[in-house]
């Protein structure tokens, strides 16, 4: 579903993706974990080439997502994003946030982009904030109408980063649950997170990045209770 192949990544002489190989098959979710600087938001960002690579390539259902040739819009209606700061427009109200996509790029009618809207926004808890305004909202909030947008141009892979770094600790499950029940209902993730407990409950596998290189790669329970390298068990000994 999702092929990493050779990736390498500078910004001017800074060299901070290194030979980036791995797969995601469909349905999997990876939690991509490492210090600070590591480059997993970088490497996630190239999936939906928010960020463009040096070398190598990155095929998402049978797209070459750097390829010259390929219509980048339209790939990106395939990948769902969630950024750590909701990124939501403002001026918008919860509804026409999640509509507006699927009103603008899908060419829905309005009231089919609304009823999907409402389905989803309800699925999340949020059936009572169609039309406030984001900043009416709390950061669980905020996140969960995101995802909702996201999810609104029913995407094939949902792409993470830190989505809930920014928000209060009591906010924080809210949005874990809706990402725990996409996973259980196969959606393909990609989850930057410094969630442990979380990465270790949900994930397929563990994508363990120091210095802007893949160290490790290992299932949950392995990861956790007995990684192989060095640096994953330093990294561990420092966050758990
Ligand atoms: P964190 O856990 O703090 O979010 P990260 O693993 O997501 O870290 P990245 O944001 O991918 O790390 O950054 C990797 C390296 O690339 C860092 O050294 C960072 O300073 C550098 N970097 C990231 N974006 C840019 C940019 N647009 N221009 C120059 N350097 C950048
Ligand atoms: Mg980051």
């Amino acid at each position: 579903m999702i092929t990493i192949k050779d990736v390498n990544k500078s910004f001017g002489d800074h060299h901070v993706l290194t030979d980036i190989n791995f797969e995601i098959p469909k349905s999997n979710v990876v939690a991509l974990i490492g210090p600070s600087g590591a480059g997993k938001s970088t490497l996630i960002r190239t999936i939906n080439a928010l960020e463009s690579i040096d070398t190598g390539e990155i095929i998402v259902n049978g797209t070459s997502i750097h390829d010259k040739k390929t219509d980048i819009n339209k790939a990106r209606t395939n990948l769902g994003f969630v950024f750590q700061n909701f990124n939501l427009y403002p001026f918008l109200s919860v509804l026409d946030n999640v509509t507006i996509s699927p009103i603008k790029v899908k060419k829905q009618s309005k009231a089919e982009a609304e009823k999907r809207a409402k389905e989803l926004l309800t699925s999340l808890g949020l059936g009572d904030k169609f039309d406030a305004y984001p900043s009416r909202l709390s950061g669980g909030q905020q996140q969960r109408v995101a995802i909702a947008r996201a999810l609104a141009m029913d995407p094939e892979v949902m792409l993470f980063d830190e989505p809930t770094s920014a928000l209060d600790p009591e906010m924080v499950k809210e949005v874990l649950d809706a990402i725990r029940k996409l996973a259980h209902e196969g959606m393909t993730m990609v989850v930057v997170t410094h969630e442990m407990g979380f990465a270790k409950e949900i994930c397929d596998n563990i994508v363990f990045m120091a210095e802007g290189k893949i160290v490790e790669v290992a299932p949950p329970d392995k990861f956790f209770s007995n990684p192989d390298s060095q640096r994953a068990k330093d990294f561990l000994k420092a966050v758990l």
